[in-house]
């Protein structure tokens, strides 16, 4: 069994810690909010005092699950000083959705191996140990951190170099995001049109308008229980995060001199819709703003 230190222990991190300490894992984790280390506590993790502690008495892999490139690039390098904390020998992983290019830079400045993997699967699946991990970096760190990553998800895809996890994860969120936007507008049509939500979902589930948002997470109640139309879209995957994760993918698109006017589109939309206070709300509800003519 392994020993890991674990930082940021908020709605992913907390439930991804505790599944690591239900494999039979030593976790020693960190959180700047002592509610969320206290939570973790409760779920069997070891307190450390400071993120380079956590690091410092994770020997064998070092895990971060913080909000954004900026925490991560601090937590590693700056004043968080995991580092230089983290055993020479250590496996390095970021779970947390950044940049692509900060991943790039964060493991080139590490010196020494590091995995970028962000995931799928939202809080739900965080809590369930089905996440999917989209992993970059070398293959024999990869190797190594595979059955750690096991522990807390069901796949665990090693994706390329560093860089390549963020990069799919963003190329994945944003075909979510802009699918999820025409399922939406689909149902807001059928509405207007008589058609009711059951015959739609009938029929496009077995029809080539088929997709995860529809048939997992059915933006109206009635289809599909477990969605989150279901309880008044509580999240679920919040819609401030799918807003940060399209203008991930625009920054992506960007640093490469390509378009990508869908995603634009999308990401403009749930800006909106963050504008008009839908942020807390699953990124499914945006069918309430869409319903109002957008
Ligand atoms: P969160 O805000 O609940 O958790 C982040 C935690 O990091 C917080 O508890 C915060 O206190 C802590 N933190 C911040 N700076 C810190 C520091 N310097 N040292 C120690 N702890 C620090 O966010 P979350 O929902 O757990 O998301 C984490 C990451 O996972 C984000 O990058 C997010 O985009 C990604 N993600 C989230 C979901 C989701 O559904 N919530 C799904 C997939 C990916």
């Amino acid at each position: 069994m392994a020993r890991i230190g674990f930082v940021g222990l908020g709605n992913m991190g907390g439930p991804m810690a505790r599944n690591l300490v239900k494999a039979g894992h030593t976790v020693i984790g960190f959180d700047i909010v002592p509610d969320a280390l206290a939570r973790a506590v409760a779920g069997g993790v070891t307190a450390a005092g400071s993120a380079a502690e956590a690091a410092r008495g994770g020997a064998d892999f070092v895990i971060t699950m913080l909000p954004a490139g900026e925490h991560v690039r601090d937590a590693w390098l700056g004043s968080g000083g995991m580092a230089a904390a983290s055993d020479p020998g250590a496996v390095l992983v970021d779970c947390s959705t950044i940049d692509v290019a900060t991943a790039r830079e964060v493991a080139a400045a590490v010196g020494r191996p590091m995995l970028d993997a962000p995931v799928s699967g939202g809080v739900m699946g965080a809590e369930a140990a089905t996440l999917t991990f989209m992993v970059g970096g070398p293959a024999e760190a990869f190797a190594r951190a595979e059955p750690i990553l096991q522990a807390m998800g069901r796949n665990v895809l090693h994706c390329g170099e560093a860089g390549a996890g963020q990069a799919a994860k963003t190329c994945n969120n944003m075909v979510l995001a802009a699918t999820m936007i025409v399922t939406c507008e689909a149902f807001t049509l059928a509405e207007k049109l008589g058609l009711s939500h059951q015959a739609l979902f009938d029929v496009m589930s077995k029809s080539s308008g088929q997709s995860w948002s529809l048939t997992t997470y059915c933006p109206v109640p009635g289809p599909v229980p477990a969605s989150p139309a279901n309880r008044d879209y509580k999240p679920g995957f919040a819609a401030a995060l799918m807003a940060k994760d399209l203008g991930l993918s625009q920054e992506a698109a960007q640093s490469v001199g390509i378009e990508t006017p869908l995603g634009a589109h999308a990401h403009a939309l749930y800006r909106r819709f963050l504008e008009q206070g839908g942020g807390e709300a699953d990124f499914s509800g945006i069918i309430r703003m869409l319903r109002g003519g957008g």
